[in-house]
């Protein structure tokens, strides 16, 4: 193991874009859903709702966090709603799988997702027994990452040790309050140059397989 990586003993993975590419084919068929909700839930024409559904993204962090302070949504019809999706057309990894199961410490999966739907793409993923536990957006109260409180609430309830956890995330602004509390931080910035960097992003790699093939020793 490298040895900046050496003192952790709890791995933290992002779901969605980390653990697997949700780009391909989850992310088009929620954003049809989620379009389709907001539509009906809003009273407009489907074509409004996309903008819609982003500038909540934007402003709340989540599409359901603002369906939730403006309209007052029951975050579980929502989530029910948009993760109606068949996900064995996501395929499994042999890196991440192999690998995973080669790092040194526990692994929890940390999600803006439901519980529900992490543990059936863990499980199509087939990677779903390499993990201790999985925080999902209810155990946060649907407080979506980046907020600061999911974070606290998240190191108590798995009793982690931020200053001995490593985050992996695509989205680097969620690893600013994992940075604030003392934890390593490794963005996976897919086709984004490295360079737009921040402070709070120490390491990095293109998409999870690559650091863990770079990283990780398989026992042959
Ligand atoms: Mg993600």
């Amino acid at each position: 193991m490298d040895t900046r990586f050496s003192h952790i003993d709890t791995w933290v993975f992002d779901l969605d874009n980390t653990l697997y590419d949700a780009e391909a084919y989850i992310f088009v068929e929620m954003g049809k859903k989620m379009n389709g909700f907001v539509a009906e839930r809003l009273n407009i024409p489907l074509d409004e709702a996309d903008g819609v559904r982003h500038g909540y993204f934007r402003k709340y962090g989540t599409t359901l966090r603002g369906l939730m302070t403006e309209h007052g949504v029951h975050p579980d019809d929502f989530l029910d709603a948009i993760h109606d999706i068949d996900i064995t057309r996501v395929p499994p990894c042999k890196i991440t799988r192999d690998h995973l199961a080669a790092l040194p410490g526990r692994r929890v999966v940390f999600t803006n997702a439901p519980n529900g739907f992490a543990r059936e793409m863990t499980a199509q993923l087939g990677i779903d027994h390499l993990f201790d536990g999985i925080f999902g957006i209810e155990d946060a109260d649907y407080w979506p990452k980046p907020h600061a409180d999911t974070y606290h609430v998240f190191l108590k309830k798995h009793g982690i040790d931020p200053a001995r956890a490593c985050m992996f995330e695509d989205m680097a602004v969620n690893l600013k309050p994992a940075r604030d509390l003392g934890m390593t931080t490794v963005w996976l910035h897919g086709t984004e140059k490295p360079e737009t960097v921040h402070d709070h992003v120490q390491h990095s790699a293109p998409r999870l397989p690559d650091w863990l093939q770079t990283h990780v020793k398989l026992v042959k």
